[in-house]
């Protein structure tokens, strides 16, 4: 039987309750695992004086695989965003968001399937910013006002929106290897290209072109803002989406919305050889320490991970247990409960526990 070395970064507030949870929970399917704790946010600010220590970024290197809580983000200038960190230093460049109705969470769609592929390094996140009224923004703008037929007005911040054909072959590439190799039908692919032709236009372009090579899976692309409507109206005909950073950002967590929210909604960061898997959801520092935060989002993420290390049936066992557990409703947390009661709620462990037991049926 294989046994994975795993870097497991527990996080902050929550973080430590419900990845000793998916521990427990990825254990109970007989796989066996080398965890490698590691610190990063607040807790490793305080231990070692940085939010995202080079030895954790090191241990991931070398496992090739991390399974991380959720961190808080610290106020106040000067800390960059560990998550970002995390994504830029391992060139996590795909971001995977998976929205599957569960029955027993309460939303306002049911019948849900959707996988968001998401790019993850470049876009409106390229970090090239310039602000309103400083002399690199004058520098800029006096070039580009020289170059342009359209003029911008000297007062404006600038945000640089980067696509490359590297990055976005990248991505189309992923998102039609991750259909091929889950079973999935259609990719559409997600632009703006009627408006920003050049970088969206290159995106839809090269996209489609990518296309060509997988004639097995359908191809369509959508404009984002019609994608948007047509995900309220007949979310039943789309399957994988695959859009540039910003679009994927924000339809992810609308399929999260659809599909109950944060509670439920796993995610994967992955890149060349490495990867990374999560809960969508923050740190929740008002319910750290007592037993009462939902494990399954980043149980769901274990899930995720043990796909992606091609542990196919223990994910399916996982994803199984957590629907039953769900849909039978007596022993779940507070935020899955129609009166969100934290009285008549299970705890995290108790909760965990359930999943496991329907593990090991
Ligand atoms: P949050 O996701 O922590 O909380 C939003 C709401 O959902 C709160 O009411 C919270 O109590 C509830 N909630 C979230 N997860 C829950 C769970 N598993 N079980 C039960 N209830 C849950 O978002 P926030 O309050 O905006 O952020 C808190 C901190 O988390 C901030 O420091 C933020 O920067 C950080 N954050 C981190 C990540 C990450 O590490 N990936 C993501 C989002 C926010």
């Amino acid at each position: 039987m294989a046994s994975y070395n795993v870097t497991l970064i527990p996080g902050d507030g929550i973080g430590p309750e419900v990845a000793e949870a998916t521990r427990l929970v990825l254990e109970s399917t007989g796989i066996e695992f080398n965890w490698e704790y590691r610190d990063a946010g607040m807790t490793a600010q305080e231990k070692h004086g940085d939010t995202l220590p080079e030895e954790t970024l090191e241990s991931i290197r070398r496992n090739k695989v991390g399974l991380k809580g959720p961190i808080t983000t610290p106020i106040g200038g000067g800390f960059r965003s560990v998550n970002v960190g995390l994504r830029q230093s391992l060139g996590l460049y795909a971001n995977l968001r998976p929205g599957k109705t569960i029955p027993g969470v309460q939303s306002t769609f049911d019948d849900i399937d959707l996988v968001v592929v998401r790019e993850n390094m470049e876009g409106m996140y390229s970090g090239i910013e310039f602000d309103t009224e400083t002399a690199e923004a004058t520098t800029v703008i006096s070039q580009i006002n020289a170059l342009s037929k359209k003029q911008i007005a000297p007062t404006a911040a600038i945000s640089i929106k980067v696509i490359t054909p590297e990055a976005t072959k990248r991505i189309v590439r992923f998102g039609y290897e991750y259909a091929r190799a889950n079973g999935r039908k259609k990719v559409t692919i997600v632009h703006k290209a009627n408006i920003m032709k050049f970088t969206d236009g290159l995106f839809l372009k090269l996209a489609q072109e990518i296309a060509e090579e997988y004639p097995d899976i359908e191809t369509n692309d959508r404009i984002i803002d019609n994608m948007c409507m047509q995900l309220m109206q007949k979310p039943q005909e789309y399957d994988v989406l695959v859009t540039p950073n910003l679009y994927g950002d924000i339809v992810s967590d609308l399929i999260a919305g659809m599909v109950g929210g944060l509670g439920v909604a796993p995610s994967g960061n992955i890149g060349e050889g490495v990867a990374v898997f999560e809960p969508i959801h923050g740190s929740a520092p008002s319910h750290a320490g007592k037993n009462e935060a939902n494990p399954a989002a980043m149980i769901l993420s274990g899930a995720l991970m043990l796909r992606h290390l091609g542990e196919q049936a223990a994910a399916v066992k996982i994803e199984k247990a957590v629907a039953d557990v769900i849909a039978t409703g007596d022993r779940v947390t507070y935020d899955l409960r129609a009166d969100r009661d934290p009285s008549k709620a299970a705890g995290t462990t108790d909760m965990a526990t359930s999943i496991i037991e329907r593990v090991q049926e």
